[in-house]
């Protein structure tokens, strides 16, 4: 299955890049001098969106995005077998026997990007109370600003591209990066009969439409 897809930030999307020479504290990712969201930071909200969305599809998860921490959690899910949960069935798990199924691009911008400077104050962790001197600028991209990526989904099975279109409708309420939520829409897909069933039509029919810019 392949899905091309449309993401917009809803508020400041900052997806940190630890580089220096840029006039900001924390600059937005880069590639080549052009703003850009990786694959990987797709990929991790979509991990997590899996894991809080697999038990209502009837579908085993442990919950874990830590690499370390997956074998013994899946070793503790009895159903399993010493086999990986379904969600790393999909998005792989530390193994030669668990590869990725899933694959996400980088996303690129369509048109213009605006991006501002967002003052921020670090929070102590244990306080939360705003840190001495721990004022600095991160770089944010503005509402409105689309941006194009493509996801692939092989081999794929129907309880794949179920949990894939579930975990994206998901994720439209994950945060992804700092300081954001991102919505998502589907452009074009391509699957074929073995791959999709009647509840991934009606996820597909779901992604058709912005939630935030169109449906709320
Ligand atoms: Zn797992």
């Amino acid at each position: 299955m392949k899905l091309e897809l449309a993401l917009r930030p809803i508020g400041l999307l900052t997806i940190g890049y630890a580089a220096p020479g840029y006039l900001v504290d924390v600059p937005f990712y880069r590639i080549g001098g052009t703003l850009v969201i990786p694959g990987s930071t797709v990929k991790g909200v979509l991990r997590s969106s899996a894991h809080r969305i697999a038990p209502w599809l009837g579908m085993v998860s442990c919950g874990e995005v830590e690499p370390r921490e997956m074998a013994a959690k899946h070793a503790a899910l009895k159903p399993m077998k010493g086999e990986v949960c379904e969600v790393c069935e999909l998005f792989g798990a530390p193994g030669r026997r668990s590869p990725s199924r899933l694959r996400v691009s980088m996303f690129k911008p369509v048109g213009a990007v605006r991006t501002v400077k967002v003052p921020q104050v670090s929070l102590e962790d244990s306080t939360l109370r705003a840190a001495r001197g721990k004022l600095y600028v991160r770089e944010a991209i503005a509402p409105f600003t689309e941006f194009k990526g493509v996801i692939t989904v092989e081999p794929c099975e129907a309880k794949h591209a179920r949990l894939t279109l579930a975990a994206i409708v998901n994720a439209r309420f994950e945060p992804m990066g700092r300081g954001g939520l991102v919505d998502f829409k589907l452009l074009n897909y391509e699957a074929s009969n073995s791959e999709i069933d009647d509840q991934c039509r009606m996820l597909i029919d779901t992604l058709r439409r912005w939630f935030y810019y169109e449906v709320v």
